[in-house]
């Protein structure tokens, strides 16, 4: 067996860079790519503020169907080994595109969910947030107003919300070595984050099986699933 190619433990502060790739061997579908669901779905139809204006109950149906296709899955082999390294390294973050709740499941405690969760929603009218992890969630009225709650994810459209933003930047300034894994780096501000840590000094590594625009900033890349990427890099089951 080739040995790791480097040691979490080496590293003060490691960021772990998500996208829906990190998910797939669990069974979500990603976006784009091969089984992307934005190829069957019209996305405006169902996942914007405009949409959900228009038609409440349909987004939900679709935002329903999404949490009982996740809630099915488990966290997998790469899910785990990013929440195994927190015994090894001082400081782990993961900054995740993923709005499966699937990091957290995994045992990572410091998840910072740059386009919300599919398990929390929110009244935009008086304020009220939850978090609910049924699967459907039957109740999609505010229990304080008249409104609908509307799921707390950031839509096609809608604008990232400044504190985990800004949390996310602090980490990757500080970061010195960040783990890209998944992610197509097609959607922005999402995409340009990992070039923060870069200009702050970090090592950076990519894991996803085809090129990104981003892999040629990366010092490695490394051609393959998430769960195998890791197992090359940190040796998944051991990463001290
Ligand atoms: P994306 O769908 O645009 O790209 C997925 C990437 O993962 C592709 O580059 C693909 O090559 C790669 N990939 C596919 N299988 C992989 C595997 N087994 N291991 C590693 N990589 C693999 O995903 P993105 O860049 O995260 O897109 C951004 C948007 O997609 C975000 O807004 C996010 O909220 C949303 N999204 C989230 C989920 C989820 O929560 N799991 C699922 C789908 C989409
Ligand atoms: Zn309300």
């Amino acid at each position: 067996m080739e040995s790791p190619l480097l040691r979490v433990a080496d590293y003060q502060h490691v960021v772990f860079f998500t996208g829906a790739g990190v998910s797939a061997e669990s069974g979500v579908p990603t976006y784009r790519g091969r089984g992307g669901i934005w190829k069957h779905y019209d996305y405006e139809r169902y996942a914007s503020q405009p949409a959900f204006e228009r038609n409440p109950e349909e987004v939900w149906r679709f935002h329903n169907v999404r949490r009982e296709r996740v809630a099915k899955c488990l966290p997998n082999a790469a899910h785990r080994c990013i929440a195994a390294c927190e015994a090894h390294a001082e400081h782990v973050s993961v900054i995740t595109q993923n709005i499966d709740g699937l990091h957290q499941r995994a045992g990572s405690n410091v998840v910072h969910e740059l386009h919300g969760s599919l398990w929390r929603s929110r009244c935009d009218d008086c304020g009220y947030t939850a978090t609910e992890f049924d699967a459907p969630l039957r109740d999609v009225r505010c229990p304080h107003c008249p409104a609908y709650k509307r799921p707390d994810i950031v839509w096609f459209g809608d604008a990232l919300d400044p504190a985990v933003f800004e949390i996310a930047t602090q980490a990757l300034i500080r970061c010195d070595l960040l783990v890209s894994i998944g992610t197509s780096a097609l959607v922005y501000p999402a995409a340009e984050l990992p070039m923060l840590a870069r200009r702050h000094g970090a090592r950076l590594v990519e894991i996803n099986p085809e090129p990104t625009p981003m892999s040629p900033q990366f010092d490695t890349c490394l051609r393959t699933t998430a769960s195998a990427g890791l197992d090359r890099l940190l040796g998944a089951f051991d990463p001290s």
